[in-house]
């Protein structure tokens, strides 16, 4: 049985002690959703350890946004995965479409913090989907195909076992705008199958999350697709109860 997860990307927001609070708010909840939902919560690096200990006994796991592609020295500003995972840190989110567009990561630096990433013991939470334009184009299949060929092809079966995929659609992020439910049940059915072709029946194991203006809203038709393993929260991760409402989309 593949994970159900609900894994919050709180980007560049928050200070410190506001984190704090909103994870101490998350774990105060945790018991009004399913033992079965693996809740993530992904700070800014720096709220890791005090949102780590603010954690403590939840169930709740911690999640970097991102880690560099060395393993440590002169690089000014960068943070190791390394030093995210002595914070306690089990996932990090890599390929993210902000960080692909804005920072320009491509494949080879993608693959570069995936080595990183797999040697201090993060799972990745690897970032595919097109852009508008790509959509309507009709190229979307083609668009993930490629970004998963080119980075989670050249993985190990076992470093394949603790991967998740999170499909977001950059047209969806932050727009308000949600692939329908049939959409996404599509694209990820077709992630799999990509998948599957590379790494066979292990494919059946792999969560793929949406993301993309998931909401309390529309969590519950989202998640009833039978690819759709849960979601990668990026707003609606801000605030306790939403992040926990779309917990409760799947069924108890
Ligand atoms: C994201 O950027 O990972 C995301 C899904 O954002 P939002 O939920 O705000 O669309």
């Amino acid at each position: 049985m593949r994970k159900k997860i609900v894994a919050g990307n709180w980007k560049m927001n928050t200070l410190p002690a506001e984190g704090v609070e909103l994870a101490k708010a998350i774990a105060a909840g945790r018991d009004q959703v399913c033992e079965c939902v693996h809740f993530i919560v992904c700070p800014p690096f720096t709220h890791l350890l005090p949102v780590h200990d603010a954690l403590r006994g939840s169930g709740i796991v911690l999640g970097a946004q991102d880690c560099a592609a060395e393993a440590k020295g002169a690089y000014t500003g960068e943070v190791s995965a390394a030093m995210i995972a002595a914070t306690g840190c089990r996932y990090v989110i890599l390929g993210h479409s902000e960080r692909r567009q804005y920072y320009g990561e491509t494949a080879a630096t993608l693959n570069r913090k995936m080595a990183q990433a797999y040697a201090e013991g993060l799972a990745p939470i690897y970032c595919v989907g097109e852009n508008l334009e790509e959509r309507e184009a009709g190229r979307h299949l083609e668009v993930v195909r490629t970004q998963i060929e080119e980075v989670v092809y050249r993985l190990t079966p076992e470093q394949f076992a603790s991967l998740v995929i999170a499909y977001e659609p950059v047209w969806a992020i932050g727009t308000g705008k949600t692939a329908t439910a049939e959409q996404a049940q599509e694209i990820h059915h077709y992630i799999r199958e990509v998948l599957a072709a590379r790494f066979g029946a292990a494919a059946e194991e792999c969560s793929i999350l949406y993301g993309g203006s998931c909401k309390p809203s529309n969590a519950a038709e989202l998640f009833s697709r039978p690819d759709v393993d849960g979601g990668l929260i990026g707003g609606a991760a801000l605030k306790a109860d939403d992040f926990l409402a779309i917990g409760k989309g799947f069924a108890r």
